[in-house]
């Protein structure tokens, strides 16, 4: 068998942690959302979760849902996947974008500090993928991809430090170990490696001197744009990868050549 199965008309992608304006997650909401997928925003800032959706849906004239979501809650998780299986069409995509970032030195690092990092960037994404697996494998059909970082490759280098890029190096196996198990159910499992993207996790918006001072060490001698990384993350969960498993991909301008 080699066909590519189609994905159905109406169909939903849920993407965590993407309520942030400047942020990876809401710009790849905008555009599958301008793909023609159904979209749902689940995001700990209820607020801006729910401005996304509303902005999306006027925007591209498709459903979409903005829910309070904390990561790290399974209660949490299970009540916004349970409203997106019961209001959207069926979840074809997942993006785990949900992710805080901890410049702290080794060490000055807790053991608070340590569990922090790890519960948001690598057990919610365990949590929210598990749950959302429940339904793609039923439906033998699903695309997950989630969010390493170049700090797992580097060991840090941009802002990040060892919490950070231990709990993204996490994300790389987990990424691996999940895409064994689902390959029989026709679901793929990705991530990405992005370097240093013009967000406002790395401690605030970043200014034009931070910006030239990063773009010395990075071949195309910029620092990347969300669209960028949207871009990527679109063709992941789009209908033509699904040859694609276990991958992780760099988008880093040539900071790291793996
Ligand atoms: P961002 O801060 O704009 O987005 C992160 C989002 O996660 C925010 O909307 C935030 O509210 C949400 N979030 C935080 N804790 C949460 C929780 N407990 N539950 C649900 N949502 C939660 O930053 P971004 O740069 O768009 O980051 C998106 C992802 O990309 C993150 O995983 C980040 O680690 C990763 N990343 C970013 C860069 C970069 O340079 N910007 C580089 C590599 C990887």
């Amino acid at each position: 068998m080699s066909e590519i199965i189609p994905f159905p008309a109406e169909r939903t992608a849920v993407l965590t942690g993407a309520a942030s304006p400047r942020g990876i997650g809401r710009a790849t909401a905008d555009l599958l959302a301008s793909q023609g997928w159904a979209v749902a925003v689940l995001d700990v800032d209820g607020d801006e979760a729910a401005a996304a959706a509303r902005e999306i849906a006027e925007r591209h004239g498709v459903p979409a849902l903005g829910l309070r979501t904390d990561v790290t809650d399974e209660a949490s998780i299970e009540a916004a996947i349970g409203r997106v299986e019961a209001e959207l069409p069926a979840v074809v995509a997942l993006v785990n974008c949900a992710g805080i970032s901890s410049p702290t030195d080794v060490m000055d690092e807790t053991k608070e500090g340590w569990e922090r990092v790890f519960a948001v960037n690598m057990t919610g994404t365990f949590l929210v993928t598990q749950r959302v697996l429940r339904g793609m494998i039923e439906r033998k059909l699903g695309r997950v991809v989630s969010i390493s970082s170049i700090s797992a490759q580097r060991g840090g280098g941009t802002y990040s430090k060892s919490a950070y890029s231990a709990s993204k190096a996490a994300i790389i196996g987990f990424t691996r170990a999940v895409a064994r198990e689902m390959g029989e159910h026709n679901i793929t499992v990705n991530c990405i490696a992005p370097g240093a993207v013009d967000t406002d996790i790395m401690g605030g918006t970043l200014s034009d001197e931070r910006k030239a001072a990063m773009a010395q060490d990075i071949l195309v001698r910029r620092v990347g744009a969300v669209r960028e990384i949207a871009a990527l993350l679109a063709f992941l969960v789009g209908e033509d990868a699904g040859y694609i498993t276990a991958a992780t991909y760099d988008v880093n301008g040539g900071l790291q050549i793996s």
